[in-house]
């Protein structure tokens, strides 16, 4: 955090930092993408399976068609 304005300095000497910026837009883009479950109503997020969402609330179950 305290070392932002620095990096920006050091153009093209540290860059992991931006490869660690991309890993955390990305981790928060993964949160966003849980859905809310359509009984519950929002606030309440489905938990994800590897073939199905299903909500821990209500039981609700939708399952992911992969191709
Ligand atoms: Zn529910």
């Amino acid at each position: 955090m305290m070392a932002e304005k620095g990096e920006k300095q050091a153009k093209g000497k540290n860059k992991s930092s931006k490869k660690w910026t991309a890993y955390e837009v990305s981790d928060s883009k993964a949160v966003k993408k849980l859905k809310s479950c359509p009984k519950c109503g929002e606030g309440v997020f489905m938990a994800k399976h590897k073939d199905r969402e299903s909500c821990g609330k209500c039981g609700y179950t939708e399952f992911q068609k992969k191709h």
